[in-house]
């Protein structure tokens, strides 16, 4: 049973551009996708089309059985925990420290604005520590996310999508401020702690090696359109 099904979706942003066309794929429950195309694809825009953040011009996506375009906005809230993100730019709250952080990824940040920990129980904090632990940053849990290099606040971005115990994790372009090591870093974590749990995963990247090495599927996306989908040998041996 598929977790994601994305039926003949099209997006526009204006009546001019259609930056998608036509868009079927389905994805399983514990499958790690990937989506791979250049710059101006349209990978962003269907991440943002599966969680709600634009709607959608044509077609459906149905998540969890349910019709994303149609949710109320008490189901929407829902959907928003269900679907993780994780973003090229980590999205962080700069002053706030890590552990801050990760705990706002449960409810959001404009409803904890006077702070700080003492706001979260035990239970919650547990599970921050135990993410922290498992993406090898606990030791930096007290540390504002300004003094982090690119590749511990992209962990920290990680937990923070984690922290709702998501169905799904959506992660627009992880590595592509990363240099090469810190993305390996990167893309482990994101690997294993997502088979650990398992969290379904649809990734953006742009370099196919990545995707070829850590995925199980590979989506190709060219200017709207999916123009290759299947397993990574599949991909090798048409090239
Ligand atoms: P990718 O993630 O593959 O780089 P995007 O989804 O970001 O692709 O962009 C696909 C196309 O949609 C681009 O031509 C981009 O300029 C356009 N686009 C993206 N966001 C918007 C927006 N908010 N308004 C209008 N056009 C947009
Ligand atoms: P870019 O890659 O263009 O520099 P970001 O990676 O910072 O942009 O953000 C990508 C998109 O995600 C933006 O359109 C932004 O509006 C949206 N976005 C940013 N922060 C959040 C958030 N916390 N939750 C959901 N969407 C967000």
């Amino acid at each position: 049973m598929a977790l994601l099904q994305v039926i003949e979706l099209g997006k526009s942003y204006n009546t001019e551009t259609r930056v998608l066309k036509g868009v079927n794929f389905d994805v399983k429950a514990g499958e790690f996708v990937s989506i791979i195309g250049p710059s101006g694809a349209g990978k962003s825009t269907l991440l943002r089309c599966i969680n709600r953040m634009v709607s959608i011009s044509e077609g459906s996506i149905l998540f969890d059985n349910q019709e994303v375009s149609r949710l109320k906005k008490k189901d929407l809230r829902k959907l928003r925990t269900d679907i993780g993100m994780v973003f090229q730019h980590y999205n962080l709250v700069p002053r706030l420290t890590v552990i801050e952080n990760v705990l706002h990824g449960r409810f959001g940040y404009k409803s904890t604005l006077q702070g700080v920990l003492g706001r979260f129980n035990e239970d919650e904090k547990a599970r921050a520590f135990y993410l922290l632990h498992k993406l090898g940053i606990e030791e930096h849990a007290y540390k504002r996310c300004d003094q982090l290099s690119g590749g511990q606040q992209q962990r920290v971005g990680i937990a923070r999508a984690l922290i709702q115990d998501p169905k799904l994790v959506l992660c627009d372009e992880p590595i592509a401020s990363l240099d090469p090591n810190s993305s390996k870093i990167i893309m482990d974590h994101l690997k294993s702690i997502t088979s650990e749990l398992g969290i379904t995963c649809l990734v953006n990247l742009h370099q196919v090696e990545v995707a070829q090495q850590y995925s199980d599927r590979i989506i190709g996306l060219n200017e709207g359109e999916v123009v290759f989908d299947g397993p990574i040998h599949q991909l090798t041996d048409d090239k």
